[in-house]
């Protein structure tokens, strides 16, 4: 029997899925040493069984295992091959012939770097004793260490002609110690493996046993499903993984296993969310016509389309029994604070309060500003609380907090500690989401159900959407408010530099202002100058203020600063009263200077392409046109492909889609942070479509049978117990 765990501890697992399955790792290890005694009996082999006691492993090799992750049998089943080899037999050189497919066996003669080329090669000339054929590989140059003139090599691949010779392009290769001889001996998978344990040994391992444990394995699908899907079996696909048949029933294999994969992920999601919706009481905060008409009339503007479409969402969202839990994502400018002040505003009309967490204090005292400018004469009691707040100061706001005179409370991580406790919160906003982690959203909640908006502003590419956010509903604005001056990029390179800081007089002259960012502090605060010269925001600061600009008042910002001089600085330049603000990243989130029109970004190959993004976001705020220059020297591919990604595109979801691509997920946003999946088999930019088709089946799923609770289910609701534990609301009261 099963059933759901009460509500109360619902609450309190507001892990993710996906930490959790870390967790549930965790727990099933002790588990498993409480089975220990019943598992040394070698002959019933399950699934938690430890590998140690599989024939043919024994305690060193169990060892070995253990770096490489694989604990108990299924680990091992999970431990997939990275790559597999079908070669047919060698031919003879001499009977090779153009657009041939084969395997062929020789002797390096010799070997060829050539990095100088447009496309780098590595070059082999490999001989038999019928003649020789030139073997190249493109971008080759991680083959130099591997690859020397007297080995011998087994190569794969198809044969072409080139200058009227043949030759052979990037083919599969293997180095072959002098007894080993016939190629299908390397045939079938290869697995990561180690000095202590061979990807042979591996593959012997598993293929002799390979009938034992695959029968092990439970079909988690009822045919009809497995039909309508194309998926192949479970047991067969854990087999073909291991010990192929041909290629395309390799491929059916892996397309089952990363389906089973993506699938469980978004099962673990879609538990949660039906959970957090179902077992949380919300306030429901409703927003008549007199309350909407008394909020928009504090905006002297008419909101953008988007915004309305969004606020619609959220008013509908809050109007519920359950938690609005929301994820808003938009550019930044793009209007995203007035939605959050709409939001606030629904909760204070309905007398409960509302916090707004930021993640620096210079963007927390924005918000309250900007809030300021619209709550401007309004009964609305606001109050603004970061970690400078101290003593009876802050003693005096935490009881207004607690005794509900305080309707709107901004504020950075200083809203978390224990002792600001609110009398009945309402609406939890909490802005820049990457920045925060899963249970911080969780700890602002101050152990009430409020309704709870995340917004980011950096755009999250729909994969990660669908899974690192998988649990939470998703708003967009894609279209800035109206009004908003062009932005244009360049790439400066040192011959222009001395035209881009003319250009750049000349705007300071017509009274705009200009950031300048560099990647570091200090000159003397990071010794690594293999990417050339690095520039420090205080010697340019020096130097543009006393050599280049002297005419002109600059400003120094950056993290090592106090808050209060921060703040100080902040001001200056949004009072118009400094015209270069030199920073380093800090200022890189939602700072609103609509007089700021131009970007410089210094040495901007040193920059991610998420964090030029940000920055150039500072500015085309206002009318005016804007420019955005970054200065770099670089040849780096990577550092190139970015610089060539921002001259072409202002739009955030592209850029971020591209970043995704460049840097893969896990870079993009702290993985462990946002319970990013750790995926075994599936990728989620590679497998985008079966990640759709695994989403779509698994909402269908837990939408029909919330508790897992039908027959059909059963072998599914195990699986999940087993990979995430108690943690997804399922718990074995058997
Ligand atoms: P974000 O938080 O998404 O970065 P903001 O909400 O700070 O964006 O908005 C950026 C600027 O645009 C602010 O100065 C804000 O007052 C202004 N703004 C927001 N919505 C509108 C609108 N509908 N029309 C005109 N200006 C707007
Ligand atoms: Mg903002």
């Amino acid at each position: 029997m099963l059933r759901w765990i009460s509500r109360i501890s619902w609450q309190r697992a507001i892990v993710s899925p996906i930490n959790a399955a870390i967790i549930s790792h965790a727990c099933r290890l002790s588990q498993q040493a409480l089975n220990g005694s019943m598992d040394k009996d070698p002959k019933t082999i399950r699934l938690d069984t430890p590998v140690q006691f599989l024939k043919g492993v024994g305690p060193a090799r169990a060892r070995a295992f253990e770096e490489f992750g694989v604990r108990v049998v299924r680990d091992l089943l999970e431990y997939y091959p990275r790559d597999w080899v079908f070669m047919p037999e060698p031919v003879k050189i001499s009977q090779a012939y153009a657009n041939q497919t084969v395997s062929i066996l020789g002797t390096i003669e010799q070997t060829d770097w050539q990095p100088y080329r447009k496309i780098p090669i590595f070059d082999v000339t490999l001989a038999d004793d019928t003649g020789s054929i030139r073997a190249v590989w493109f971008h080759g140059g991680y083959l130099v260490k591997q690859l020397e003139p007297g080995m011998r090599l087994l190569l794969h691949g198809k044969i072409t002609v080139y200058r009227y010779q043949l030759q052979i392009n990037n083919p599969k290769f293997m180095i072959l110690q002098p007894d080993e001889d016939k190629a299908d001996t390397f045939n079938g998978p290869v697995y990561p493996a180690g000095a202590k344990l061979s990807s042979r040994q591996i593959k012997a391992i598993l293929s002799s046993r390979i009938d034992e444990l695959t029968a092990l394995i439970a079909e988690l699908f009822e045919p009809a499903f497995l039909k309508k899907n194309e998926l192949m079996g479970r047991a067969e696909a854990f087999r073909q993984i291991h010990v192929p048949e041909d290629e395309q029933k390799l491929q059916q294999a892996k397309r089952r296993l990363k389906f089973d994969e993506l699938f469980l992920m978004q099962t673990g999601l879609a538990l949660k969310r039906f959970h957090l919706k179902n077992s949380n009481f919300a306030m429901p905060l409703r927003c008549d016509e007199q309350i909407d008409h008394r909020i928009r009339r504090r905006f002297p503007f008419l909101l953008t389309a988007d915004q309305e479409q969004v606020i619609g969402e959220i008013k509908t969202d809050m109007e519920k029994v359950v938690p609005m839990n929301r994820l808003l994502q938009g550019d930044v400018g793009s209007g995203k604070t007035v939605v959050a002040l709409y939001a606030a505003l629904i909760a204070v009309a309905n007398k409960m309060q509302a916090a707004i967490m930021a993640p620096t204090e210079i963007l927390a005292s924005q918000h309250y500003q900007s809030m300021e400018r619209f709550l401007h004469g309004s009964r609305v009691r606001r109050q603004l609380l970061t970690g400078g707040l101290v003593g009876s100061k802050r003693q005096r706001l935490l009881e207004a907090i607690k005794g509900g005179q305080t309707d709107i409370v901004v504020g950075t991580v200083a809203l978390l500690q224990q002792d600001v406790e609110f009398a009945n919160l309402g609406l939890v906003v909490i802005d820049e989401q990457h920045k925060f982690g899963v249970h911080q959203r969780a700890l602002l909640r101050k152990g009430q159900s409020p309704h709870c908006l995340v917004m980011t502003a950096t755009p999250i590419p729909r994969t990660l959407a669908m899974t690192a956010f998988g649990d939470l509903d998703v708003s967009v604005i894609r279209n800035s408010p109206p009004g908003r001056g062009e932005v244009v990029t360049r790439w400066v390179q040192s011959p222009n530099r001395k035209d881009a800081m003319e250009f750049i007089r000349q705007r300071l002259k017509a009274k705009k202002q200009a950031y300048f960012v560099y990647p570091r502090i200090d000159s003397d605060a990071d010794t690594d100058n293999s990417n050339g010269e690095v520039k420090a925001a205080t010697d340019e600061y020096r130097l543009l203020k006393d050599t280049v600009f002297p005419e002109f008042k600059i400003g120094l910002l950056h993290g090592q600063m106090t808050a209060a001089e921060k703040e100080r600085v902040m001001n200056e330049f949004r009072a118009g009263r400094l015209d270069v603000l030199v920073s380093t990243v800090v200022i890189e989130v939602g700072v609103d200077v609509p007089n700021a029109t131009i970007m410089v970004i210094e040495n901007a190959n040193r920059f991610g392409l998420a964090q030029l993004h940000q920055l150039r976001g500072r500015i085309g705020r206002g009318q005016s046109k804007s420019y955005c220059l970054l200065f770099a020297e670089t040849e780096d591919e990577t550092a190139l492909s970015r610089l060539q990604m921002m001259t072409r595109s202002h739009d955030g979801f592209e850029i971020a889609e591209h970043d995704l691509r460049l840097r893969g997920p896990g870079e993009l946003f702290s993985a462990r942070q946002h319970g990013l999946p750790d995926l075994k088999i599936a990728n989620i930019i590679d497998d985008f479509d079966l990640l759709n088709l695994a989403r779509r089946e698994a909402f269908a799923v837990i939408e029909a049978d919330p508790n897992l609770a039908t027959p059909s289910n059963a072998a599914l609701r195990r699986e999940l117990i087993e990979r995430f534990g108690a943690r997804l609301g399922l718990v074995d009261i058997a």
